[in-house]
Order: structure tokens, then C-alpha cells, then sequence
């Protein structure tokens, strides 16, 4: 899995955002001597974890200015593929991939073509993947959710905006349902659900108002320069479909808040 993350990352997050084999299969976690505390020591590529000044999640205040932008969604329904934890290559092609790595539930969005992207203040940003984290990593007035989404995309320029989506317990969601049916239970195998499509826009709220600020991968190496956007509605998932996601990430896999440094947040609806 830490080649398959490493040849994501290469090919699908550019050159900007490259980083050695050996920075990637440096073991790094959520918990003890490997945790989000100790990332910045843990490799001399994941020094922003440590020394970085716009790092993410943060908290989003009460008070922020109200500010004009532009955020379109282009999400469509497309194939699922299920790959493993285990041995398996990566596959390239028009097809989605849901990917449990020991570290959370993730969709890759591998094909270079594919039609999934948001438009931001008028420039195209394709969806490469989303992941969840249980609790939410990004808290919004001091408050934290049972999950957050994050889809990430990247432009032709390899800027890399992240969109956060807060979910809270409610009403059943049907594409959170067909990760959760499909969740590998077995590792080594790869496979394909006949029939089976997601859209990921059945996991976005109705309304897309949103918080905008500059942050951090929440990951090593912690990489700056991301454009974040969180929307403030949330979306809801039974008690059962989050407990499915929460336990695939093998217990919480959240990064605690991080300083704001001066950075500006604005809102946008
Ligand atoms: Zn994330």
C-alpha cells in the first residue's frame, strides 16, 4: 500500500507535490511515537508537519468576513472498483477505486480524463480522490463532527484545493451505504462491483456556502499552499454507516487543530 500511495502521489499530485519512496514509507500514524506531534521529526521531508505557519485542520471562528468567490461542483455518477489493503497494484484507468490503506476509507479518481471537478473563481480543478477522518479534522466553532470528507483536486497549474464536508449523525447516506457494503474485508484482492456506480455529489450538502482559507495537507509531508474550502452545511450518515467508515480507519484518524498564524478565513455564499 505504501508504493500504491507513493504512485499516487507522483502521478496524480505533480511535481509540486512529489515526494522519495523513502519519505512515504516512513511509518507515521495517529497514535504513541509515530503520532501527529512527533511527524515533523519523523522524516526531514515532513519538516512543515513541525515548522510550517499555515498548516491545517484548523478551527473556524464565530466571527468571519463575508467575502465574493466562485465554487461549482462537476461531480457525476461513475464505476466503483474495489482494491484492497494488501499486494495489489495500482490500476489506471476510468474507474473509481475504493481504497482501505489502514489509515481510513479512500476513492481514488485515478483516470486522467475523468470528468469529476470543481470550479474555482473560474479555473478547473480535477478530483483525484476523497478520504474520510473520524472524528472531523477541521472543527467549526470550537465544534468537532462525528466525519469529515475531504475531496481533493489539483489544477493544471498542480495547485491542489481540498474541499471539506461535515457529517453528522441523521438520515441514512446512500453513497456512504455503497462504501460501507463494499469495504474490503479481505486483503490481497481486487475486484469490481458489477453494476455498482457513486456519485460524489450525493456526498455534498444541498447548499454550498463555505469557508475559505489557506492551509496544509493534514498528512505528511504536511505540504503548504493548499486552497481549502469547507462548507458549512453538513451532510448526514446513520450512527451505523459512521461507526463502518470510523472503524475501517482503525480508530480516529484525525490531526488536532492547528495555529490560524494570521491567516484570514473568509465566507462565502
Ligand atoms: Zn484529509
Amino acid at each position: 500500500m505504501l508504493r500504491k500511495i507513493s504512485l499516487l502521489i507522483c502521478l496524480f499530485v505533480g511535481n509540486a507535490f512529489a515526494i522519495d519512496d523513502a519519505a512515504v514509507s516512513t511509518q507515521w500514524g495517529y497514535k504513541g511515537n509515530v503520532g501527529p506531534a512527533r511527524w515533523g521529526q519523523l522524516n526531514s521531508d515532513f519538516i512543515a508537519c513541525s515548522t510550517g505557519k499555515s498548516q491545517s485542520p484548523i478551527n473556524i471562528p464565530k466571527k468571519v468576513p463575508h467575502a465574493s468567490g466562485q465554487l461549482a461542483f462537476n461531480y457525476s455518477s461513475s464505476k466503483l472498483d474495489i482494491v484492497d489493503d494488501g499486494q495489489t497494484d495500482l490500476t489506471i484507468g476510468d474507474k473509481q477505486e475504493l481504497i482501505l490503506d489502514g489509515r481510513g476509507v479512500q476513492v481514488n479518481f485515478p483516470s486522467q480524463d475523468s470528468k469529476e471537478s470543481i470550479t474555482l473563481n473560474g479555473k478547473n480543478y480535477r478530483l483525484i480522490q476523497f478520504h474520510f477522518h473520524s472524528p472531523s479534522e477541521n472543527t467549526w466553532h470550537g465544534r468537532s463532527f462525528p466525519l469529515e470528507i475531504h475531496f481533493v483536486h489539483q489544477g493544471e497549474n498542480g495547485k491542489v484545493a481540498v474541499v471539506g464536508v461535515f457529517v453528522i449523525g441523521g438520515p441514512e447516506n446512500m453513497a456512504i451505504q455503497k462504501l460501507a457494503k463494499h469495504i474490503p474485508k479481505v486483503e490481497g484482492k481486487e475486484y469490481t462491483i458489477e453494476g455498482e456506480q457513486i456519485n460524489p455529489a450525493d456526498l455534498l450538502p444541498a447548499t454550498h456556502q463555505y469557508y475559505s482559507f489557506t492551509g496544509s495537507l493534514t498528512t505528511p509531508p504536511c505540504t503548504e499552499g493548499l486552497s481549502w474550502m469547507v462548507l458549512e452545511t453538513p451532510i448526514t450518515a446513520s450512527p451505523a454507516q459512521i461507526a463502518v467508515i470510523r472503524k475501517a480507519a482503525g480508530g480516529a484518524n484525525a490531526r488536532p487543530v492547528q495555529q490560524l498564524n494570521g491567516r484570514k478565513i473568509n465566507y462565502i455564499r
